[in-house]
């Protein structure tokens, strides 16, 4: 089969590979109809983490057909179209049992990459580097998928293949940082990133009650987006003292609830935080710029939720800010399986609209052009979504 293969540094290619096969009862074989680009991707093609093998499939946010199932599998028959969690989990271990699958203790095939880098090992995710877990990416004509009765959830009739891939990861990720970073009725929201999972964000806490979403970003274009298709307002960081605006739109408090959807996109082109002010520095790989903006900016008592991607050690965190201003701060990669279900409905009733965000639908063949693409945010690019069934 045909999949865009990592290479080395920058350089990605859509080479023959050999297909997948099943290698457990509970597998299946999914044939991809839909597979996007993440911002998690991005560290990953340029290699900055050093855990890709040049022949590595990447991609993680897809929805298919199912192909062939293991003996084992209860819950999918071939010809039914799912939309497969980007987090790989068991379902059965304590961290699944709470509903934290991106915590699986059992997925993650290199658990001591993770164990020795986080003090403890974490699940799977496909298309990412062996340390999480290993499993091929869903930039392919055909994917493998472990705990099939787990991952998979078949799409209802009237959701759309474009809105639906969205179901993997974008939108379960953006509903888990309203949803845990708890936004109640009547609060202010701020989120930082207009990409897909910023303006899911904005939209899961506008279904949450709350009663001001603002969005950040610097593109004009997604800006406009964000306003458009969540009805959040928004600010422009090029152009904005952010923290004394979302005062202004706040009582003079700051939001209640503060959501980091940038992560190691986040770039450092706006006016400098207040930590960069103090050192001088912005911008490079893991520079928190974004949480560090959202803790200086974010009321006393309030939370931060952090959904951007980080892998490593980040310095000029702001912690005397989180303590002094006591501060609830989380994070986690999305547990897509504890909400996917409840999406899909969202997505049938036409509460949550997501196609919006495909801005640009290229054939697997032109996928090393989509990144690029999406890399530089060039023509508007929100998400690059593939389809290598043609
Ligand atoms: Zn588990």
């Amino acid at each position: 089969m045909r999949a865009l293969c990592w290479e080395g540094a920058d350089a990605l290619a859509v080479r023959q590979v050999p297909d997948p096969e099943l290698r457990n009862a509970h597998d299946m074989i999914v044939r991809v109809r839909r597979s996007a680009t993440c911002g998690a991707d991005l560290p990953l093609v340029e290699g900055r983490l050093p855990l890709l093998a040049a022949g590595d499939v990447l991609g993680h946010e897809f929805l298919g057909e199912v192909a062939e199932v293991g003996p084992e599998v209860r819950g999918h028959r071939v010809g039914d179209r799912v939309v497969v969690s980007a987090a790989v989990a068991g379902g059965s271990c304590w961290y699944c049992r709470q509903g934290l699958h991106s915590c699986c203790d059992n997925s993650g095939t290199a658990p001591a990459v993770t164990e020795s880098a986080w003090g403890q090992p974490t699940g799977g995710c496909y298309g990412h580097p062996r340390a999480a877990g290993g499993f091929a990416g869903s930039h392919a004509e055909y994917v493998r998928v472990p705990y099939a009765d787990v991952g998979a959830f078949t799409v209802p009739d009237p959701v759309s293949d474009d809105r639906a891939v969205f179901a993997s990861d974008a939108a379960p990720a953006g509903w888990m940082g309203a949803e845990l970073g708890e936004v109640r009725p009547g609060d202010v929201v701020a989120v930082w990133g207009a990409g897909a999972v910023g303006q899911l964000t904005a939209q899961a806490a506008r279904l949450l009650g709350a009663d001001r979403v603002i969005v950040i970003d610097r593109h004009p274009e997604r800006l406009r987006m964000a306003e458009r298709h969540t009805g959040a307002e928004t600010l422009n960081f090029e152009l904005t003292d952010v923290p004394a605006e979302l005062r202004e739109r706040s009582g003079g408090r700051g939001p209640d609830v503060c959501v980091e959807a940038a992560g190691g996109a986040a770039d450092g082109a706006g006016p400098p935080s207040l930590a960069a002010r103090f050192t001088g520095r912005r911008g490079p790989a893991e520079d928190p710029l974004a949480v560090r903006e959202a803790v200086h900016a974010c009321r006393k008592g309030g939370t931060v939720f952090v959904s951007g991607t980080f892998t490593g050690f980040v310095d000029t965190f702001p912690l005397g800010a989180v303590m002094n201003k006591g501060l609830t701060l989380r994070s986690a990669r999305q547990h897509g399986q504890r909400w996917i279900p409840m999406l899909l409905d969202r997505m049938a009733r036409d509460e949550l609209r997501t196609e919006h965000l495909a801005t640009h639908r290229l054939p697997l063949e032109q996928a090393p052009a989509g990144y690029a693409l999406f890399r530089d945010r060039t023509d508007g690019c929100v998400r690059a979504v593939f389809t290598p069934d043609g």
